[in-house]
């Protein structure tokens, strides 16, 4: 399609952005519907695996990521005392770089800035107010007082996503794996030049994650009950009670928590929506539509893929409808197998029993996953 397409991305997250930035760099008018009110307060870190640089290459802000973040190679395996298993070098895709660690809010600063540049308007603290579909378009108004009818609304709205409620009710609701994410952002000790993964006869992982030159997180997954939350007062405590069988380089990050303020707590739920994604023009993309396990460290990678796969659907069809069909033909197969094998890896490291199929997946594991997913998307 070349004539300019109106659209309404719902979120402006890591997703969001980054369909902005393609869509408006292709002349279509984007606006974005964000509804946090600023960008800043967005907590830790990500690592951006060598396919979601690449699509941050294709939207021209690869070299702001790197220089915002921590470039590395070699994936480190320790024992949980610390003593040194394998490094296992992470694959590039063509020439882009294997791997690069980055903070949350310099990557949403980057995105946002980016789609700016490319002609979106983003507009904070706002959401979807009403909505009403007919064969031509949609029109939209927004809490903040703006309207607009559109050829596209695409909620890209993460886990939670009100406009996935609004489409399909309580059917996917986000399930959660009964087990959590504790995370706390450190200075980075001058040896972790890359990912540190300590894992074994415990029934827990731990990492460390440069994602700057001055910055890592230490980040440990648990059991937890659903309605557990770290004590306010005392989190800090509780993560160094959970991690008390760890030595080496995870112990002397641990030793540096000291403020229960500083400990970020992430249920890990998964969504899985099995019906089409898109009903006539709206569309679910990102963890909105196929949220998964952070252990492949891929949720945010399969969101920008989305996003780049979805302007260059709309590049190719004659009509918005084609579009989402073509985009969800190419775009499930890959986010289903990245679920599936996050959730296969979590059972495996946490003795949960394993299926089959998720056997099979296994096979395959997080190094040969590096590999696989560097293939084009
Ligand atoms: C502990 C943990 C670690 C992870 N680590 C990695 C990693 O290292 N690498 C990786 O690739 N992925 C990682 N992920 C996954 C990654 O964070 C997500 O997959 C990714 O953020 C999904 O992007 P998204 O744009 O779909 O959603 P999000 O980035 O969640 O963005 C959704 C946006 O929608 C907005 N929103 C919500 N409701 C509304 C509303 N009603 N109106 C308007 N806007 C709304 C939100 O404020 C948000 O800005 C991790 C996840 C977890 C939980």
């Amino acid at each position: 399609m070349t004539t300019p397409l109106r659209v309404l991305v719902h979120g402006g997250g890591i997703g969001g952005l980054t369909l902005a930035t393609a869509l408006a760099g292709r002349g279509h008018h984007v606006d974005v519907a964000e509804l946090r009110e600023r960008l800043e307060a967005l907590g830790v870190g990500i690592v951006q695996p060598s396919n979601a640089l690449h699509v941050m290459r294709e939207i021209g802000v690869l070299d702001d990521c790197l220089a915002a973040g921590f470039e590395w190679e070699v994936l480190t395996v320790c024992d949980p005392a610390g003593a040194t298993l394998a490094r296992i070098p992470q694959p590039r895709m063509g020439d882009t770089p294997s791997a690069n660690g980055i903070p949350r809010p310099a990557l949403a600063r980057i995105l946002a800035d980016a789609a700016v540049k490319a002609g979106a308007t983003v507009r904070f603290g706002t959401t979807i107010a009403e909505l009403a579909e007919d064969a031509d378009g949609v029109d939209v108004a927004l809490t903040d007082g703006h309207a607009g009818r559109y050829d596209l609304v695409v909620g890209f709205d993460g886990i939670g996503s009100p406009l996935r409620r609004r489409l399909y009710g309580e059917r996917y609701a986000p399930e959660y794996t009964g087990f959590a994410n504790w995370r706390v952002t450190l200075p980075r000790s001058p040896e972790v030049q890359g990912v540190v993964m300590s894992s074994g006869n415990l029934a827990a992982k731990a990492l460390l994650t440069p994602i700057s030159t001055d910055l890592m997180y230490l980040g440990s997954v648990f059991a937890e009950a659903e309605d557990f939350r770290p004590d306010p007062e005392r989190a800090h405590e509780q993560l160094r009670e959970r991690l008390a069988g760890f030595g080496g380089p995870i112990a002397e990050a641990l030793a540096q928590v000291t403020d229960p303020a500083a400990v970020v707590y992430s249920r890990i739920s998964q969504v899985t929506v099995d019906e089409p994604w898109h009903v006539g023009r709206i569309v679910l993309a990102g963890d909105a539509a196929h949220a998964s396990t952070p252990h492949l460290a891929q949720g945010a990678a399969m969101a920008v893929e989305d996003a780049l796969v979805l302007a260059h659907s709309l590049d190719a069809a004659g009509t918005v409808p084609a579009a989402l069909t073509a985009w969800e033909e190419r775009r499930r197969p890959r986010a289903m197998w990245v679920q599936g094998l996050s959730r296969a890896v979590l059972k495996q490291e946490t003795g949960t029993p394993t299926t089959p199929e998720e056997d099979e997946l296994l096979e395959v594991g997080i190094p040969g996953a590096a590999h696989v997913l560097v293939k084009p998307y």
